[in-house]
């Protein structure tokens, strides 16, 4: 039986992990892949990696100390976590149970796509997630935002402060009464296309153009410099559901501990629902999440 295990290889799971080493725990980490979503990259004529604030120095850096501890690491995914007593039992996609005295979930979060013919081809390339890590890239450039409700009135609404124009595609009237969406409907460079749906994505070797479509069923083209699929974030969470307590957006509820509501089962990054997803706030919370489950296990060891 390990000390501990941590589901989840990206910033928030690689930091607990490397946290747990140097702690001397009996650990594992077992995930889908290392890095999680540091892995992905924006790519745009006019964007250095500089003006990103990624974090990525200190991910890669744990990262690679346990690339090469592979007695530290299990490659797989999880599918559910059970406690039985004391101890919690950890089911892979395999069918493997591996247990532990403890365990930190840190598995992040998936996000909702659009589902439309250039989604995939031009993802990163001027179509990207997280307003909230590039929109200060977007100065005095057209851009759109595609979603509905808080996420896509946020993006859309910190986007305006930079940015040429925004163009909010498919947001609903109940959204455009709030605060933000009063706001937006007031703002100069914001245009709003009420419950229009994005038909397709088209560029060369950036997105360039959207294709949307009325509630009518007429289509046009936008210029785009810049997209963002502010749709939501589903949390990977389904492997402790009914086990731990989850907010009504499906993330892990934590303390300021990481401590969920069951003891012995701590979360860290994404996946909870403390504030903000960026990579140094889910490092901090994984390393956070560590000292929290070594004082649970010290009388233990
Ligand atoms: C497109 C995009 C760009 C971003 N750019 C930036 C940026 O520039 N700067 C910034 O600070 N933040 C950025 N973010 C946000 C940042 O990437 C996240 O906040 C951060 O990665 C969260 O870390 P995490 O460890 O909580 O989750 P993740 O990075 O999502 O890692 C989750 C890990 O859990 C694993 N996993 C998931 N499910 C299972 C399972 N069932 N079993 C086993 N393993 C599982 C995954 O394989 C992955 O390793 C961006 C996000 C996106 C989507």
């Amino acid at each position: 039986m390990y000390d501990l295990i941590i589901v989840g290889g990206g910033p928030a799971g690689l930091t607990a992990m490397i946290y747990a080493i140097r702690k001397r725990l009996n650990a594992l980490l077992i995930s889908k892949d290392l890095g999680g979503k540091t892995m992905w990259r924006l790519e745009l004529p006019w964007v250095e990696e500089y003006q990103v604030i990624k974090g990525l120095e200190v991910v890669n850096k744990f990262k690679s100390e346990l690339e090469y501890l592979s007695f530290a690491r299990h490659m797989e995914a999880v599918e559910k976590v059970e406690k039985r007593g004391d101890v919690f039992t950890i089911h892979t996609k395999g069918g493997g149970e591996l247990t532990a005295k403890a365990v930190i979930i840190a598995s992040g979060t998936k996000q909702k796509k659009i589902g439309v013919p250039g989604e995939k081809e031009f993802l990163m390339r001027g179509l990207c997630y997280s307003a909230l890590s590039y929109a200060p890239l977007f100065i005095e450039r057209r851009t759109a935002v595609i979603g509905d409700g808080d996420l896509a009135l946020r993006s859309a609404a910190e986007l305006a402060t930079v940015a040429q124009h925004v163009t909010l595609v498919g947001i609903s009237a109940a959204a455009l009464k709030t605060t933000l969406g009063q706001k937006l409907q007031h703002s100069e460079n914001v245009h709003i296309l009420q419950d229009y749906q994005v038909v397709e994505v088209k560029g060369e070797r950036f997105a360039e153009k959207l294709v949307v479509r009325s509630p009518k069923g007429k289509v046009e083209e936008l210029d785009v410099e810049g997209t963002f699929i502010e749709m939501g974030l589903i949390p990977n969470a389904q492997m402790v559901e009914g086990l731990v307590e989850l907010d009504e957006q499906g993330r892990v509820r934590v303390d300021c501990f990481c401590r969920t509501n069951v003891p012995g089962i701590f979360a860290a990054g994404d996946v909870t629902d403390i504030f903000a997803e960026q990579v140094l706030i889910a490092v901090g919370e994984g390393a956070k999440s560590a000292l929290s489950a070594y004082e649970y296990l010290l009388p233990q060891l």
